[in-house]
């Protein structure tokens, strides 16, 4: 299991368990019940995380949180291995089908 993200915000967090669930990957909230409720206790223990069951699509369910904390509209992106420009409501080249954010290339 992997903690693909930690907020204090419940409704970030359940939007983005529905994205990956549409998606087919078994996620669950910690800590869902405790936050909120019983005023303040420490960050640590209160956080609301998100966690997928499966460790082996973790970088699929890392993308697509990082798709979800875009704005819509952006600035056109380079495709880091053709360098074709790409609209920014596209997260993969459509050339070649890189995956936009990918670094280190
Ligand atoms: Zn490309």
């Amino acid at each position: 299991m992997k903690m693909i993200l930690s907020s204090p915000d419940l409704a970030e967090i359940a939007h983005l368990k529905d994205l990956l669930e549409s998606a087919g990957m078994e996620c669950f909230i910690n800590n869902e019940v405790s936050a909120g409720l019983m005023g303040p206790i420490p960050l640590n223990e209160s956080t609301p995380e998100l966690w997928i069951q499966d460790d082996s699509r973790l970088d699929e369910a890392l993308q697509i949180k990082r798709d979800s904390q875009q704005p819509l509209e952006g600035k056109p992106w380079t495709c880091p291995k053709c360098g074709e420009q790409i609209e920014p409501q596209f997260t993969s080249c459509w050339k070649c089908g890189s995956a936009k954010g990918q670094r280190g290339i």
